[in-house]
């Protein structure tokens, strides 16, 4: 591995790609697998089979490129938001769409960020952010939060006007920190980057699971032609398996993606897969206050058991105020529990699973918090 790694040094790769690690959160088979936020309850089998049927319907014409603008599948998805997010009225074309939304975020950096230009976030966020900065050769700032891992109006508009970003990306609910930013923070710094022509880019990857939907920033969208939402159906629809995601925008916003998207990037399969998922929208929905119910549990209990977790408004929940975080991972991976080690010490993120994976979580921190806390 040492040679192998000797080696890729040793290759005439871009400079700000040196010394860089691939996104690599361990895919490990183990019992309980809460460290990748997915949803970890499994499709219906109603939705299973409405899957198959959409996916059997496209395979005899899979000799033919696919719809390269995938309008209907753009069409289903402004009906959901519209459905979700009350006051707003999306059509196809303020829709886009993409393999996950770490595509269509790269996308978007292809498209607004680039040598010369700067990406700001806000740290501790999404940790690939900066490699999609580095891979698109953009320049990465990494912006700070308070302590409480907060991010004040103040702060932000501090951070930008040092920045002058061509790009900025708001995960709200955060990663790792579970956290939501409200509205007004959006929408001062779309305010105050007039000057810059800031892109504001706000990464809703978990909104279906906050606790006030009607905080989406699509709802700030109409009259900011800088603002763009992100979504994804790999969390609340629990398609991570599928990879799809997708934004919402003004269409010449759209439009200027198609500069930079591959032909033909989505798959006929893929489409078809997340059309089925999306006649279903209500049933796989239906998880998530489910999983609510367990990110609250969990929060709760970690709270009583002498932790500190943050507000949840994902479907997980991160803690500080654990003495080793690398011996809690540890402790809970021999009693077949995955979680995520963010490398913030002192803290640990976990996502909110079923029921019985929740207890098999909560069992083990009760018996493991004496030592731990
Ligand atoms: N944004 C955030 C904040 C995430 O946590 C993730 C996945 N962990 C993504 C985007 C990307 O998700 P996907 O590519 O599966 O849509």
């Amino acid at each position: 591995m040492n040679d192998r790694r000797d080696s890729l040094s040793a290759l005439p790769l871009r400079e700000n790609l040196r010394g860089k690690s691939p996104y690599g959160a361990p895919q490990k088979s183990v019992p309980f697998a809460l460290n990748v936020n997915e949803n970890t309850h499994p499709l219906p089998e109603a939705v299973q089979e409405t899957i198959v049927g959409k996916v059997a319907s496209v395979v005899g014409g899979l000799n033919r490129y696919p719809d390269r603008d995938a309008v209907e599948l753009r069409s289903e998805l402004a009906d959901y938001l519209n459905a979700q997010v009350q006051g707003i009225d999306l059509a196809y074309e303020n829709v886009w769409a993409a393999n996950g939304s770490n595509e269509i975020l790269q996308q978007i950096l292809q498209t607004f960020g680039g040598p010369g230009r700067a990406l700001l976030s806000f740290t501790p966020t999404y940790s690939m952010y900066p490699l999609l900065a580095a891979g698109t050769d953009t320049d990465y700032v990494a912006g700070t939060r308070g302590s409480d891992f907060s991010l004040t109006q103040e702060s932000a508009l501090e951070q930008l006007a040092e920045a002058e970003p061509a790009v900025v990306f708001l995960a709200s609910p955060n990663n790792p920190t579970a956290t939501a930013l409200g509205p007004d923070v959006i929408e001062a710094l779309y305010e105050a980057s007039e000057p810059y022509r800031t892109m504001i880019v706000v990464d809703e990857a978990y909104a279906e699971f906050a606790r006030d939907s009607t905080r989406s920033a699509l709802r700030l969208l109409k009259g900011r032609e800088r603002l763009i939402v992100t979504r994804t159906m790999s969390k609340a629809f629990g398609l991570a398996g599928a990879r799809l995601g997708y934004l919402a925008a003004a269409p010449h916003v759209v439009d200027a993606l198609q500069l930079v998207r591959l032909p033909y990037h989505l798959s006929a399969v893929t489409q078809a897969v997340a059309l089925g998922a999306l006649a279903h929208a209500e049933d796989l929905l239906a998880t998530v206050d489910d999983i609510r119910a367990q990110r609250d549990r969990i929060e709760a209990t970690l709270r009583e058991l002498g932790f500190s977790p943050a507000v949840s408004d994902a479907n997980f929940v991160f803690f500080t105020g654990v003495r080793d975080s690398q011996a809690l991972f540890e402790a809970l991976l021999d009693d077949g529990i995955l979680i995520r080690d963010v490398g913030i010490p002192n803290s640990l993120r976990v996502s909110a699973g079923t029921r019985e994976e929740t207890d098999a979580f909560l069992t083990a921190m009760r018996r493991l918090a004496p030592e731990h806390v």
